[in-house]
């Protein structure tokens, strides 16, 4: 993916007035951020990632201010994500944009025309085989899409592995629509037609009728940078977590400071009058 020319860091304070300054005049917001690596740090397995009380007050703060709409888009499971959410009325993306929650009617909305697809039982096998053979490597199942994680292996599999791998599962699946994706320390088999990018603009199409929002989103890997293309489509402000290439306009060092950073653009928004009713 392109670098962007300019990706600026939110460390530095004039860097940071700009994104406010941007922030603040802005009829509403729309905030789409992403869970693992950019809400909760990455853990040595996914069900240890989970919300602290903080991240739930901060989350059900910021989800509750007038003219602003928060959204989570994930690659995690909808059973994980509502577990996490619980009693917080937040809506979200679940598997990388296949599945759509809507906390207010209870409902999950089903994005993909098929769903699941034809080839995951055989994606499954593969990947069930994948962590026999590297010890210490697991397999996340989801409802449309599975995960294959190496954090934990004992000896991370060379690049020439993964690629053979990848390749394997695509031919013995005989899936033209399947996505392969390589993140961090996981390789995920997803439908083509699912992701990041092409769920936020659903969700302009079809989930909104706010005009002149300002779309926020953040995210830390590969799967983030469809949405932040998306997100730069529409004018809106995209700010990459962590380290690696990205089209974002904005880098933010860690997940710690992703809710702060949100807060303190509620706060001066409040404080220029944009969240009054
Ligand atoms: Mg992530």
């Amino acid at each position: 993916m392109a670098e962007a020319e300019m990706t600026q860091d939110l460390a530095h304070e004039y860097t940071r007035q700009a994104l406010l300054s941007r922030a603040e005049s802005a009829a509403a917001l729309l905030i789409f951020l992403d869970y693992d690596g950019t809400l909760v740090a990455l853990e040595r397995t996914p069900e240890l990632a989970g919300l602290s009380a903080n991240d739930r007050s901060a989350l059900l703060r910021i989800a509750t201010l007038p003219g602003t709409t928060l959204v989570l888009v994930s690659g995690r499971t909808r059973a994980f994500l509502q577990e996490q959410l619980d009693g917080l009325g937040i809506d979200f993306a679940a598997e990388h944009g296949a599945l759509f929650y809507d906390s207010r009617r209870g409902e999950t909305l089903p994005l993909l025309q098929d769903s699941p697809p034809r080839w995951l039982d055989s994606a499954r096998a593969q990947m069930r085989a994948w962590a026999a053979e590297v010890p210490g490597s697991f397999v996340e199942e989801k409802e449309l899409s599975v995960a294959w994680h190496y954090r934990n292996a004992g000896t991370a599999p060379a690049a020439e592995t993964l690629s053979v791998f990848a390749a394997r599962l695509k031919e013995a699946a005989g899936a033209p629509d399947m996505d392969i994706l390589f993140g961090k320390k996981v390789i995920e088999a997803r439908s083509m037609y699912a992701g990041k990018g092409a769920f936020l603009n659903w969700y302009l199409k079809s989930r909104t009728g706010r005009t002149g929002a300002l779309i926020i989103c953040a995210g830390d890997d590969a799967t983030d940078e469809e949405m932040f293309g998306a997100a730069n489509g529409s004018g809106g402000i995209a700010v990459r977590v962590g380290p690696g290439a990205t089209c974002a306009d904005y880098r933010i060092s860690s997940p710690e400071l992703v809710l702060p950073l949100i807060e303190e653009i509620a706060l001066r928004r409040a404080l220029c009058g944009k969240q009054l009713p």
